[in-house]
């Protein structure tokens, strides 16, 4: 089916939009990290050790209370360093999906280190999970020219990496479709409203938290927006971030809002992939 530009999309068994909670389990992966050992920032450390240690746990214990799946985009470097925490995803019947080994800017990546990384990356979800995942975030939020090619001829099915639209669209591999793209927003990230910055001050002014009520008032009418108009909703929040005691709330009355609706599908990023692949063809 053909894909007009300015339709809704259909979702399966009449619901009326799709969401697909996702997770980054970044932990103390990421820029100061790549180019150094752990032990040179142990301060650094310790702040994202936080979220597969121990913010992860409660995140789970939350979706868990609300019957939500969600899909975790993992470094597999923090696979490697909590895999019983990271085995509770799977136990709990969540995704996995590629996020890097240490969290790389992949388009500061050549062809070579791009497919290094996801053979690395694919070789540990194996052993640590014994799985292979078939979904891809990319670290940082941009990538090169060539990232969706390689990945989908590498086996991946979807990426959840770019803007654009707020429902799923393929990217191109020589004129026919490739990957699935479910595309997220900055503005949905938790950083954008609850990360405290200080070296680097990013963005350039300070650091700054929003009003938590604020925050979650947002994401319930975000979702709420999407969920009207019958499109995808997806995010990008960090257990670090947003799973931290008085951060819950937030998280508690957004997973409220979307069970307030018998018409939305929850699933995996992979499930939603699918089901454009199969029903759509651009
Ligand atoms: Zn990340």
């Amino acid at each position: 089916m053909a894909r007009h530009l300015s339709a809704r999309p259909a979702w399966p068994e009449g619901y009326q939009s799709a969401v697909a909670l996702a997770f980054d389990l970044d932990g103390p992966t990421g820029d100061a990290m790549l180019n150094k050992s752990l032990k040179d920032n142990m301060r650094y450390f310790t702040e994202g050790s936080y979220g597969p240690f121990r913010a992860l746990p409660r995140l789970l214990d939350l979706l868990k209370k609300y019957q939500l799946s969600a899909t975790f985009f993992i470094p597999t470097w923090v696979l490697e360093h909590w895999p019983e925490r990271c085995e509770r995803i799977i136990e709990d019947g969540h995704e996995v999906a590629y996020h890097g080994h240490r969290h790389e800017v992949f388009i500061n990546c050549n062809s070579e280190q791009q497919l290094e990384i996801m053979e690395h990356s694919k070789a540990i979800f194996k052993q640590r999970l014994g799985v292979q995942p078939v979904g891809f975030r990319t670290p940082s939020g941009d990538w090169n020219s060539d990232t969706a090619k390689l990945l989908f001829e590498f086996g991946v099915q979807y990426s959840s990496s770019m803007r654009g639209d707020d429902r799923p669209y393929f990217h191109l591999n020589e004129g026919k479709v490739g990957l699935v793209e479910i595309p997220g927003r900055w503005d949905i990230d938790d950083y954008s409203a609850l990360a405290l910055f200080e070296l680097p001050s990013f963005p350039s002014g300070g650091d700054r938290i929003s009003p938590y009520q604020q925050v979650a008032s947002n994401w319930c009418h975000e979702f709420e927006g999407y969920h009207q108009q019958g499109l995808c909703w997806t995010t990008i929040l960090h257990p670090k971030v947003s799973a931290k005691p008085g951060r819950l709330k937030i998280l508690d009355t957004l997973f409220k809002q979307i069970r307030s609706h018998d018409d939305v599908w929850v699933s995996h990023c992979s499930q939603i992939a699918k089901w454009w692949r199969s029903n759509y063809d651009n």
